[in-house]
């Protein structure tokens, strides 16, 4: 892979190229579709983050072992699927992760049921001694300093810590109100310096906007809503967990909080192709943007620990595969009679025009 894309640095074989772009200056689509496709790219990760998945020493090896493990205990939101493991009991062959029916992230409640101990999110609002030892209780097979050094780090740097935390306070001043929540939207820069491709370190303030509310006013659908308690009486929406919308940036960020330690938006419904001569640039597609996140690039411009993360890589890759053809069924769902018109329309005219048509030979 000696070719690297002039435009978002991806590393290709000759052959990749665009067939009609010559050899002398090739140029190829599947990254970046020559250009069009400008998200800025990933982050380096922090050191210790960065040691743990190159090295080779014990903590280095017992943390790629068990990656998904330490996710799943650091994150903010929870991943709900069906996971089936029969295809990893017969054979030997790497492990494999499959799922069958929908895949869903949920957000809890800012406070535990009584009856229940702190999880995710409700983690980050504790004294870090305490969700530690929370932590290690769930998993007691995992290295203590090495969730530490993680649980400290992502307080750090991760905006969404002081994010959750900011909810919290603001919930705090309101405690009769049962009604009141604070909706999550997630403003990514739209200015992402073109030439450097790189973000800035965002901000707490930058990366969400924190809309307080009784309950009354409308939300937008793509919003977290953050609450102190479950609040069943109300209905859907307002219970113990809420499901993530998939077109909300912070989607993957809040729950792969070790492949996107900086809480780095990822895909959403505002993004855009870059089209300047285009009076309505198209949307960019989940598949476009799976497929620029997946590229190999030279260390320097990007060490993308989507690529290094082991079982977490699989589960993160899948769950792009699942949200591109979830919305996928959705559109056809929702559109059914606009499809129906258009496709039984040709279909239609021809009996018209002759009864004894075959309509097989025109179309299915
Ligand atoms: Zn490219």
């Amino acid at each position: 892979m000696e070719y690297q894309c002039k435009y978002c640095g991806a590393l290709h074989w000759l052959n990749e190229k665009l067939e009609k772009s010559p050899k002398r200056d090739p140029q190829f689509s599947m990254c970046c579709k020559h250009g069009e496709v400008r998200i800025p790219l990933l982050m380096a990760p922090p050191n210790f983050l960065y040691r743990l998945l190159i090295s080779n020493d014990e903590q280095a090896k017992e943390f790629r072992a068990n990656i998904s493990q330490y996710n799943t205990a650091l994150a903010f939101t929870s991943v709900g699927v069906a996971v089936d493991d029969n295809v990893n009991r017969c054979g030997r062959g790497p492990p494999v992760f499959r799922i069958h029916g929908e895949l869903k992230h949920w957000a809890g409640t800012l406070l535990p049921k009584e009856s229940s101990s702190p999880a995710y999110a409700q983690l980050y609002i504790l004294d870090p001694r305490v969700a530690q030892q929370y932590r290690m209780q769930r998993n007691s097979n995992l290295r203590p300093e090495t969730m530490l050094a993680h649980q400290n780090l992502i307080r750090d740097i991760n905006p969404y810590a002081k994010v959750f935390q900011h909810a919290f306070e603001i919930l705090q001043e309101h405690p009769g109100a049962e009604d009141y929540s604070i909706s999550l939207r997630v403003m990514p820069g739209q200015d992402v310096g073109l030439n450097t491709h790189r973000y800035n370190l965002p901000t707490a303030d930058e990366v969400a906007v924190l809309v307080p509310g009784d309950g009354t006013q409308v939300v937008d659908s793509c919003d977290i809503i953050l609450r102190l308690h479950a609040n069943e009486s109300q209905g859907v929406g307002h219970g113990a967990l809420q499901r993530v919308n998939d077109g909300h940036a912070a989607y993957s960020s809040l729950h792969y909080v070790l492949l996107f330690p900086h809480g780095e938006p990822g895909w959403h419904w505002g993004l855009r192709l870059f089209q300047p001569n285009h009076e309505n640039p198209k949307r960019l597609s989940q598949t476009r943007y799976a497929a620029f996140r997946l590229q190999v690039r030279p260390h320097e411009k990007e060490f993308s620990i989507v690529l290094h993360a082991r079982r977490l890589s699989q589960r993160y890759i899948v769950d792009l595969w699942a949200s591109a053809d979830q919305n996928r069924l959705n559109y056809l769902r929702k559109n059914q009679t606009k499809l129906r018109a258009s496709l039984y329309g040709g279909l239609e005219d021809a009996l018209s025009r002759d009864v004894n048509v075959n309509l097989n030979d025109i179309g299915q």
